[in-house]
């Protein structure tokens, strides 16, 4: 059906949505129309409502986002929104009914918008060919990415393979032509009727004489008749399109993310997104040079890394041994202390006994592992024994970290532990050993005192 057969004749009634100018000429960026009406009042949004009679701001549909442009230069249109097959304006300022309004439209988000949409629609048309059976059940863009919800995920190598076709076809300029249908698609929504009740479609042609040329360059086999096109996507769609695969510049696929059982998402950018990319990827690669003091650039990054993972675990284990060492002495200078204050005694009944006696400890630079060593080495060494008990703790002092008390006696070490909960903000337990890790060690120097006065209340 021919497109003028369906335009309204009436100058007062506005121009359907499927007939609109930004439909059916999509690169006009300039255009004149008429204000039809106005709303009084701004909405919630503090915007003014106003019917225009044609327009080449595209309202939000099918996936693609609405356009943004000015009416007469100075009042901006900040959402247009289709209300059945009307279309609505929402300005920031109100405008005078039936006078003539110039509208320009923000060509870079429109040309964008129109990238990647018809991007979506070739990226669709190939997964679905039948070599790779994924379907597209939805798509979606945002601010910098797209993506096409697919009924499987392709293999690397499909993937691999796709993004050298799309590229092949764009070099290949095949036309994408809009032809309108009588027969309603069911992915529509319900309040969209179609103007006359018809249907816009987007078809994207696959050209057999280009194919032909690339074939046979010299065109030894001169054919009289034109090959012609065949279809290679036939698609319902309200959007604004290129006109030619050319515009689309490139299109790179992405990665993938599984959804819903065995769908996928597969992300992609077409045109100038997928330039951006490579220049925020490209800055990101450059500013790691001197983070990862690799002068040579990024193809010496991985052996950079790897020796720095290499060097960092060496270091760990450094550490480790050295820590280990420093437990030793630790326990040592216990040793000999005890020895000297708090004698162990022999019973008559053959077990030992020994003072009440409370040993201290906390160092701010190491963990649980550290007080596991040392606890290890206190029963290795045999000085957990008669009245004692030991209180130790690790962390920096406003991040707080973990603390084991541990004593021969289990309502001993219960009881200091209570004491400890009270005027530290810990959580811990257990018997024998007491386990806990605390928030901050704000009050752990009153926290020993109270333990050393219940210690030697005993
Ligand atoms: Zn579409």
């Amino acid at each position: 059906m021919r497109e003028d057969a369906l335009t309204s004749n009436s100058t007062t009634s506005q121009v359907p949505v499927g007939l609109l100018t930004c439909q059916h000429t999509p690169y006009l960026r300039q255009f004149n129309t008429t204000v039809l009406s106005c709303s009084k009042k701004p909405n919630k949004q503090k915007l003014y409502e106003v019917q225009l009679q044609d327009t080449i701001l595209f309202p939000e549909g099918g996936g693609q986002p609405c356009d943004f442009g000015t009416i007469n230069e100075n009042i901006e249109v900040k959402n247009v929104q289709r209300v059945g097959t009307s279309h609505v304006h929402h300005t920031t300022a109100p405008i005078e009914e039936g006078i003539e309004a110039r509208l320009e439209v923000d060509w870079k988000r429109r040309f964008d918008h129109m990238q990647q949409h018809s991007g979506q629609h070739l990226v669709s048309a190939l997964f679905e060919q039948p070599e790779y059976g994924c379907d597209t059940l939805a798509w979606g863009m945002n601010a910098t990415r797209c993506h096409v919800e697919l009924s499987k995920a392709p293999t690397p190598e499909q993937v691999q393979e796709v993004e050298e076709r799309l590229n092949l076809y764009i070099r290949r300029n095949y036309p994408v032509h809009v032809t309108f249908t009588e027969e309603r698609p069911a992915t529509l929504p319900k309040d969209y009727v179609g103007p006359n009740g018809v249907f816009r479609v987007i078809e994207i042609m696959e050209d057999l004489d280009v194919i032909a040329s690339e074939q046979d360059p010299l065109n030894t086999n001169p054919s009289e008749k034109k090959r012609g096109l065949v279809r290679l996507d036939y698609n319902p769609c309200c959007g604004t399109h290129v006109k030619s695969l050319k515009d689309l510049q490139c299109i790179k696929l992405l990665h993938q993310e599984k959804i819903r059982g065995n769908n996928c998402r597969l992300f992609f950018v077409c045109g100038q997104r997928a330039l951006d990319l490579l220049q925020e990827s490209y800055q990101v690669t450059k500013d790691l040079a001197p983070v990862l003091s690799a002068p040579g650039g990024p193809e010496t990054y991985v052996d950079t890394i790897v020796k720095n993972q290499k060097a960092a675990r060496e270091t760990v284990k450094q550490v480790k041994n050295l820590l280990k060492e420093i437990a030793a002495y630790q326990v040592r200078d216990w040793a000999s202390e005890l020895k000297e204050k708090n004698p162990i005694a022999s019973q008559e009944d053959g077990k030992t006994t020994s003072a009440p006696y409370l040993v201290k400890y906390h160092r701010d630079d190491v963990d649980m592992d550290f007080l596991g060593v040392i606890t290890a080495l206190l029963k290795d060494n045999d000085l957990i024994q008669g009245q004692r008990i030991f209180i130790l703790s690790a962390g920096d002092k406003k991040e707080g970290g973990p603390m084991i008390i541990v004593g021969q006696s289990d309502e001993a070490v219960k009881k200091i532990a209570t004491e400890v909960t009270k005027l530290i903000d810990i959580k811990g337990g257990g018997k024998g050993r007491w386990q806990g890790k605390s928030k901050s060690w704000q009050g752990l120097d009153s926290a020993w005192a109270a333990a050393e006065a219940l210690v030697h209340a005993e």
